[in-house]
């Protein structure tokens, strides 16, 4: 961290703190959130997890240290209130501004001296302190070596390890992503000497489906994918009317699109799901095939090399359109990868 003894003084007093993520929060923005705001809670001070959206029920099981605010257009006030009454606000899995939706007004017009945790490319929130590691697997990784940097790792309780794991295992796939660092399996390690139980994490991660969502899956490959071998590149396209019929809510179309990137020779893979307000796309790619410059360059969106994603306000249409148009211009370097 920049700063870090300016970083000491301030939180030498019990602080009011406000602790926020991205739009849709994954696990690592939640997990890291949930983590950190149970740490600093042990340290004394008064913290809220404030998110701009709400996040997906596979995540419920996720410990919970104090309530955590779902922004929307009835709690308005009191989230504003919160933003208005914070000395510090954490900024954590974000760096740009346009990822907390309406939140990020109240972010912008802060006094509160504002920290940010993140391992995204690119950052462009303004922050007093930063901990922004663009080569780190997950921000939860960032949010062990704070704590482990603060002396603290005597606070590291359950709790905290749940959320910080969730982060680690997700944001890597399971630690099986190029982007895995030493660091992710060395925290894990650690995590697991401290007494988590990581098998159960797994099991509340990725075997806890409802079994609408597993016969979802099954229509979704059955008939939906295509395949384009000549751009060694798979993908999906959901409609709204597919999401309703099958009554799929938040988070149950996550990792459908790492099906599309396990067929052999694949070294790109998307999805994309017309939601209620934009058309999402995911992209996910193998090795070094950047898949958050094709996000960025023609998407306006962003990631991870081997993860990026973008809302569109195409429909899913014009979007696959788009999206085919830019296969041709990656075509080289695709069939090279
Ligand atoms: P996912 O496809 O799981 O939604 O996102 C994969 C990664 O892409 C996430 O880690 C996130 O960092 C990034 N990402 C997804 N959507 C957006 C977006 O709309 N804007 C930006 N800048 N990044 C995104
Ligand atoms: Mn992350």
């Amino acid at each position: 961290m920049n700063n870090i003894d300016e970083y000491r003084s301030l939180m030498s007093q019990p602080q009011k703190v406000v602790i926020t993520t991205h739009q849709v929060p994954d696990a690592d923005a939640l997990g890291s959130s949930l983590a950190l705001s149970r740490y600093l809670s042990k340290l004394g001070h008064q913290t809220k997890v404030i998110t701009p959206t709400e996040y997906p029920s596979f995540l419920d099981w996720l410990p919970k240290p104090n309530e955590v605010i779902v922004f929307n257009s009835e709690n308005k006030t009191i989230c504003e209130e919160q933003f208005d009454a914070a000395d510090v606000i954490f900024c954590l899995d974000f760096s740009s501004y346009h990822r907390l939706q309406e939140l990020e007004k109240y972010l912008k017009n802060t006094s509160a001296k504002v920290v940010l945790i993140d391992h995204h490319l690119h950052p462009n929130v303004i922050a007093d302190f930063e901990v922004w590691q663009p080569e780190a697997a997950a921000t939860a990784e960032l949010i062990y070596q704070f704590i482990e940097d603060m002396g603290d790792k005597s606070l590291i309780d359950t709790h905290i390890a749940e959320g910080i794991y969730a982060g680690l295992a997700t944001d890597t796939l399971s630690f099986k992503l190029g982007t895995t660092t030493p660091d992710a399996h060395k925290i894990a390690a650690n995590l697991i000497q401290l007494g988590l139980d990581s098998a159960k994490i797994h099991r509340l991660i990725y075997d806890n489906n409802r079994v609408e969502k597993i016969k979802f899956l099954g229509y979704i490959l059955q008939n939906k994918l295509v395949h384009l071998p000549e751009f060694k590149t798979a993908y999906f396209i959901i409609t709204a009317e597919e999401l309703k019929r099958f009554g799929m809510g938040l988070g149950d179309t996550e990792g459908i699109v790492n099906y599309a990137l396990s067929i052999e020779n694949i070294v790109l893979a998307a999805i994309i799901i017309e939601r209620a307000e934009y058309t999402k796309l995911s992209l996910r790619s193998i090795a070094q095939f950047p898949a958050n410059e094709v996000a960025e360059k023609y998407f306006q969106g962003g990631g991870h090399r081997n993860a990026a994603g973008a809302n569109c306000a195409e429909n899913s249409q014009e979007l696959e359109k788009k999206f085919l148009d830019v296969l041709n211009i990656y075509q080289n370097q695709l069939l090279n990868s």
